[in-house]
């Protein structure tokens, strides 16, 4: 099994990898598809059956899907957010994959049919809207919306997919799909670092309780664009000061409120060295624990950009989001009655299913750096095994 697992780590290691170390691996760009190609291979080379959904997530089953019994789906995501670590995503993927291989290496007959799903565009990197693939196939995203999202470059989604050599009209929710799901479970790694404080013993492993509520919102800030060396600094409308204040407001109000707040992606227009601003647009994630706190945060974030004479639109919102808890129970009790469990601030796919209904769970594996979304986020090999033993042990108990 661990002969299996480094060498599909190393296939994925060289996909999308940049200078810093980081990645860059964007849905429905050639990075992508080496990676869903990718997938696909290591499906075909284990005689799983490999359906694309109709957001084009792949969903490789071991078992007749349609069989009796709902299937049990385990995997995560392959795409990355800008300079992205490598275990955010992949380390789901492939211990699904690994978990498979040890269960069939030890002679086991699943009694329901099991899939490893690759969700697509999870990290929302290009088109701004995080699991765009589960969102669209369980509804909680329309397809018109997801079709008109755009890149930086202005490409829309429906461009992409159709330069990717997918239908555009075909993309929706998929109730088939949805029908064969029983259950499902998502390992990550850890992004935090609740599980390095604790007792090394016991913590390689922990099972997910919760996903705090959070959301991205667009602020559009007004200036007026002019010369940088022949206007007044009294005369200047300047958009980038009004973004300044912003994001200093959004620090002081989720400090205020107890919440986490981040503004990581500006665009600014003209968009020249010697150009004052003429437009600036400023995004806002924003999370906590309480959903009050995080809409107290957004709403003095709001007030701030309308006194600047700029707008605030929400891009997405998710509540509070509780994973199954008998189904969390349960994974704990087969694993180990010690086995810590997390909420968490960051999304995924496993919230999405279980807001439309699927009971789902996640095991999150150790990340001594506590570090993410950069090239920093890291689990040592052993603790990335452990992992894949946690979830082979959780994939037989919920199929047995
Ligand atoms: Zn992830």
């Amino acid at each position: 099994m661990s002969s299996e697992f480094d060498r599909m780590w190393g296939a994925l290691d060289p996909v999308g990898r940049v200078g810093n170390g980081g990645y860059r691996r964007f849905a429905w760009t050639a990075e992508d598809h080496t990676l869903r190609e990718w997938f696909a291979g290591e499906c075909a080379a284990r005689g799983l059956d490999l359906v694309e959904d109709r957001m084009g997530n792949q969903w490789a089953w071991w078992g007749d899907p349609d069989a009796e019994g709902r299937g049990l789906a385990i995997g995560s995501h392959l795409d990355s957010v800008p300079d992205g670590g490598a275990y955010d995503g992949p380390l789901g993927v492939v211990s699904s994959l690994a978990a498979v291989d040890a269960l069939r290496d030890s002679g086991f007959r699943p009694a329901r049919p099991i899939a490893v799903v690759n969700f697509g565009d999870e990290e929302g990197a290009r088109f701004g809207v995080a699991c765009a693939g589960s969102r669209v196939i369980t509804g909680a995203m329309t397809a018109d919306r997801a079709l008109s999202l755009t890149d930086a470059d202005g490409i829309s989604m429906a461009q992409a997919l159709r330069a990717a050599g997918r239908e555009p009209s075909r993309i929706g929710r998929d109730d088939e799909t949805l029908r064969r799901v029983g259950s499902f479970v998502e390992l990550h790694v850890e992004q935090g670092r609740v599980l390095a404080d604790l007792d090394p013993a016991t913590s390689a492993v922990a099972v997910g309780t919760d996903i705090w509520p959070h959301g991205r919102w667009r602020i559009d800030l007004p200036g007026v664009a002019n010369h940088a060396g022949t206007t007044a600094l009294a005369d200047r409308s300047d958009a980038m000061l009004s973004a300044a204040q912003v994001v200093l407001g959004a620090r002081a109000a989720a400090t205020a409120n107890g919440c986490v707040a981040t503004t990581g992606k500006l665009q600014v227009e003209p968009g020249g060295v010697n150009a004052i601003p003429s437009h600036v647009r400023v995004w806002l994630d924003a999370r906590g624990a309480d959903e009050a706190a995080v809409r107290a945060t957004v709403d003095a974030v709001r007030r701030e950009a309308e006194r600047l004479g700029g707008t605030l639109t929400e891009e997405s919102w998710t509540g509070t989001t509780r994973f199954d808890g008998d189904l969390a129970l349960r994974l704990r009790d087969a694993l180990d009655p010690q086995t810590p469990m997390l909420g968490t601030g960051a999304g995924h796919d496993a919230g999405v299913l279980a807001t439309a209904g699927i009971p789902s769970a996640m095991l999150f594996v150790r990340n001594p750096t506590g570090v993410s979304h950069s090239p920093e986020e890291f689990a040592e090999r052993d603790d990335c095994l452990r992992g894949v033993d946690a979830l082979t042990t959780v994939v037989r108990e919920l199929t047995s």
